[in-house]
């Protein structure tokens, strides 16, 4: 990291991110007097939704939920047209929430953070852009989003490929046709599968290598009924308020009881009215779908009944089918049209399990047995996710110690919020929090807002510098392994374990313990004077 020696600017914050908490934290801390300078690496606002606009992108969390609450004049002004938004409405809401609340005139865009250092002497940050301008501050704070870090595989040959190729994660922002074009998309987790859905019946020939396949529930999106969301919307605040204590921050009836106990016909009764709702309600149906083995075993086979009765092909349908995870271990993907898909004539499936690719040839893609001519290649291939984003940056904290090197075994947090030797430097929806297991939008809300009090805190008592104790990262560590093993998560190869990014450490890092409880733990760490913190004076 290139590092000018004299800050260009000195301010209160610095922010890295302008996507959903980037300009939820940017507009807090503007609420404290604060000035705030917030680095973004993209042309726009909305971090994900930005970089994600990969045809068929859309979020697999109903609009009405996966939106800001902490201003009822907003929520109750902005108009979802769908059940589940597209990529280009959620775009359009958070340049809409950056007007609104006049956010934009202190973000700096096309401006990536390198890396920043704490310096002890003053008790400030140095933060260094890509461009090797410094400025300085006394907090800093990581928006960087748990799914930005996009990840490419490593076969030989793109680099002569003579087609076009796109990672779903980086999409151009100029459009894309795929007209007349024989298309291969490798990767079939929540992306691949929307693109497959979107692409199909455009491109000439769609080809899928598929090297795990994951389980799909349908969405059963359309447009939003407004009569439905009117009466949401005159009860938004109750709403919002049961959200923020749901186990994923969105609220479920969840039938109670334990699958495995209930007898068969009422079992499946219980998982038609599931699958008829569609989405995420179909694996919080009952509430130990997610830690037991048997239960999560009837659900999936739920689930492969209705694989094989879309599918056409009964041998495609074996290959679509998962085997090698429990249900909902590997993020669910959320649908409409992904298995029917497979039923179209210019669509073909390639078990690269089977017969893995070797190389990207100048005209295609070469797998142990066979040639696949291609004029374009999407990668859906996903991303190094939750801890991919921050180690990207040379974080320096007290010493020197850098957040790389802390991490080298796995991430070390309190609450998923700080860490020992970084002194006021806070992450949103960082590694140890609920992050990716949770409606984000809820759980950035909450993070911001407990940074937002905790500085409010310090700036009231005069207190220079904050950071958690060791004993306090520890314990917190140790909660989260204990809490994450009585899951089925962490036994499964995933981006949540780490699994797919080669060399990196094999831990399960999400909070799993819930939203509302998580929530209340914070709660109480401020009622009890911010326990576990240690507090140093100016
Ligand atoms: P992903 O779930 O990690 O899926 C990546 C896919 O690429 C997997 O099928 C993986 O196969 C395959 N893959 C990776 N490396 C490969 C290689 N070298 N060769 C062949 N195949 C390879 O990534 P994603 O689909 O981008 O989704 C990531 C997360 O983003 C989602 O789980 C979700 O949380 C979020 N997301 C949400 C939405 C939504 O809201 N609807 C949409 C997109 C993404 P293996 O399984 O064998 O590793």
């Amino acid at each position: 990291m290139k590092e000018t020696q004299n800050p260009a600017a000195h301010f209160d914050a610095v922010v890295i991110g302008a996507g959903f908490a980037g300009l939820y934290m940017l507009h807090r801390l503007r609420q404290l007097g604060f000035t705030v300078r917030v680095f973004e690496r993209g042309d726009g606002v909305g971090g994900t939704w930005y970089w994600n606009r990969y045809p068929g992108a859309r979020c697999d969390t109903e609009s009405v939920t996966y939106s800001f609450s902490f201003d009822d004049e907003l929520q109750q002004e902005w108009e979802w047209t769908e059940r589940y938004a597209p990529q280009a409405e959620i775009l359009a809401y958070a340049n809409h929430v950056a007007e609104r609340f006049d956010l934009k005139r202190d973000i700096v865009f096309e401006t990536g953070v390198a890396g920043a250092r704490y310096d002890a002497t003053d008790g400030r940050w140095l933060v260094t852009d890509e461009r090797g301008q410094t400025v300085s501050a006394r907090f800093l704070i990581s928006a960087v989003g748990c799914l930005s870090a996009a990840a490419m595989p490593d076969y030989p040959g793109l680099a002569e490929f003579r087609g076009e190729w796109y990672h779903t994660g980086q999409w151009p922002h100029e459009a894309v046709s795929f007209t007349g074009k024989r298309v291969g998309l490798v990767g079939t987790g929540s992306s691949g599968v929307q693109s497959t859905i979107a692409i199909a019946p455009q491109a000439a020939h769609l080809t899928v290598f598929q090297r795990t396949p994951n389980y799909s529930i349908p969405a059963w999106n359309g447009p939003l009924d407004q009569q439905a969301t009117r009466a949401l919307k005159a009860n938004y605040a109750e709403w919002r308020a049961r959200s923020r204590y749901a186990q994923i921050g969105i609220p479920f009836d969840s039938n109670g009881q334990a699958a495995k106990s209930v007898p068969p016909a009422e079992r499946e009764r219980e998982f038609e009215a599931a699958w008829a709702e569609g989405g995420f309600n179909f694996v919080m149906a009952y509430p130990d779908l997610l830690t037991d083995l048997d239960s999560n075993r009837m659900a999936a086979d739920f689930v492969a009944r209705k694989i094989r009765e879309k599918v056409a092909d009964p041998a495609l349908a074996a290959k679509l089918i998962p085997t090698d995870h429990p249900l909902g271990t590997k993020r669910l993907c959320v649908d409409t049209g992904y298995y029917e898909t497979f039923n179209r004539d210019n669509v073909t499936l390639v078990d690269i399990r089977a017969a893995p690719i070797e190389r990207i040839t100048p005209t295609g893609i070469r797998t142990a047995d066979a040639d696949y001519p291609l004029d374009m290649i999407v990668f859906a291939t996903g991303f190094d996710a939750i801890t991919g984003p921050l180690m990207k940056l040379d974080i320096r904290g007290r010493d020197g110690v850098s957040l790389r090197d802390k991490w080298a075994d796995g991430p070390r947090t309190y609450l998923g919020l700080t860490s020992v030797g970084f002194p006021n430097f806070f992450m949103i929806t960082g590694p140890g929090s609920p992050s990716v297991l949770s409606n984000m939008l809820m759980s950035i809300e909450q993070h911001v807002d407990f940074i937002t009090d905790c500085i409010a805190m310090l700036e009231q008592r005069g207190i220079g510098a904050i950071e958690p104790s060791a004993q306090a990262e520890a314990d917190w560590g140790t909660t989260v392994h204990e809490v994450g093993h009585t899951t089925l998560y962490p036994h499964v190869q995933s981006w949540y374990t780490g699994a797919n990014i080669a060399g990196k450490p094999r831990l399960f890092t999400p909070y799993a313990g819930g939203v509302g409880t998580y929530r209340r733990i914070c709660e109480q760490v401020v009622a009890r004077d911010y326990e576990g913190f240690v507090l140093q004076p100016a």
